[in-house]
C-alpha cells in the first residue's frame, strides 16, 4: 500500500506516568538528620520545607532529588532523539523500532515561528527570523526531499527488502517516538543544557527543537514539584 507523507512542525510530550513530589525530596533528605519520618510530619512546616529544598539545591546535595520518577512519551524528529540520547545518566529510553515495524511517513518542517538564520560563529551565535522566501524554500525543498526518500523506502519494501535495510534512505527529519523516564535530578541536568532561560547562571545554546521538548517536560515537572522547580530557578538552573 502506498502511503502519502504528512508534514508537521509541532513536537509532543505527554507525561504518561509519574511518582514525583516535593515531599519525596524532603523525605530522602531528612533521614540524614531525623531518621525515619512520616509524610504528615514532613508536610507540617512549609517554610522549613522550602528552606531545606533551597539549601539542598544551593549546596548541590543532589541525591535526595533522585527518589522520584517521571515517564514521558515524546514524539519528535529523529535528530532530536540523537541529541536526547546523549543524556546517559538517570534516563531510561525505549524508542520505536525501524526493524520491527514499517515507519510512518510523518516528517518535520519548521513552523513559521522557527528562526531560520544563524549569525556569528559556533559557541557565539544567534538565530534570527527567516524571510518569507526562506520559509517558502525550506518548506518546498524539505517536502520534495521527504517525498522522494519515502518513495524510495516504499519501493524497496515492495520489492521484498527488509525494513532494517530499506530505512537507510530515510532522513533525520522523520518523526519517531520514545518513552523517556527520568528523575528530578537528571531532568534538571537536561534542562540546564537544553533550555535557554535568563535565570541560568551558565548559558546554553540548545537547538530549538530539543528545547521545545525540554520546555514541555519542564511544565509538567513544575506542576508536580513546584518547590523543587522554584529552588532550581532560584539557584541558577544548575542541577544539584
Ligand atoms: C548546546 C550543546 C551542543 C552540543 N554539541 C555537541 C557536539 O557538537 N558534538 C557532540 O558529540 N555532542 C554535543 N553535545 C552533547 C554534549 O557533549 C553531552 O553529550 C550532552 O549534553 C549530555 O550531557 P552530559 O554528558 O553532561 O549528560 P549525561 O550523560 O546525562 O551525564 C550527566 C553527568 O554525569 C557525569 N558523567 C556521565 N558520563 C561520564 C563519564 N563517562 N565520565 C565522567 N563523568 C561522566 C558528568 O558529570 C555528566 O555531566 C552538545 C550539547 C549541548 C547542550
Amino acid at each position: 500500500m502506498t502511503q502519502t507523507p504528512s508534514f508537521r512542525s509541532d513536537i509532543t510530550v505527554e507525561l504518561v506516568k509519574h511518582s514525583a513530589s516535593d515531599t519525596d525530596v524532603l523525605w530522602a533528605a531528612r533521614v540524614s538528620t531525623a531518621g525515619e519520618q512520616s509524610i504528615e510530619e514532613l508536610s507540617k512546616d512549609p517554610e522549613r520545607s522550602k528552606g531545606l529544598l533551597n539549601f539542598l539545591m544551593r549546596d548541590r546535595h543532589g541525591s535526595p532529588f533522585e527518589h522520584n520518577s517521571m515517564t514521558f512519551l515524546v514524539t519528535a524528529p529523529i535528530f532530536v532523539f540523537r541529541e536526547f540520547h546523549r543524556h546517559r545518566v538517570g534516563w531510561s529510553y525505549n524508542e520505536e523500532s525501524g526493524r520491527y515495524r514499517r515507519l510512518e511517513p510523518v516528517f518535520y518542517v519548521p513552523g513559521a515561528e522557527r528562526r531560520l538564520v544563524q549569525r556569528g560563529r559556533p559557541g557565539k551565535y544567534e538565530f534570527v527570523p527567516g524571510t518569507p522566501e526562506q520559509h517558502a524554500v525550506v518548506g518546498k525543498v524539505m517536502e520534495e526531499s521527504y517525498r522522494q526518500a519515502y518513495a524510495a523506502y516504499q519501493e524497496m519494501l515492495t520489492a521484498g527488502v527488509a525494513r532494517e535495510v530499506a530505512r537507510a534512505v530515510l532522513p533525520v527529519g522523520l518523526f519517531s517516538s520514545m518513552y523517556a523516564t527520568c528523575n528530578a535530578r537528571s531532568l534538571m541536568h537536561f534542562l540546564g543544557l537544553r533550555t535557554q532561560d535568563e535565570r541560568a547562571a551558565v548559558p546554553s545554546f540548545p537547538q530549538r527543537e530539543i528545547e521545545m521538548v525540554g520546555e514541555r517536560m519542564e511544565e509538567e515537572w513544575a506542576r508536580l514539584m513546584p518547590l523543587t522547580h522554584a529552588a532550581f530557578n532560584a539557584n541558577g538552573r544548575i542541577a544539584p
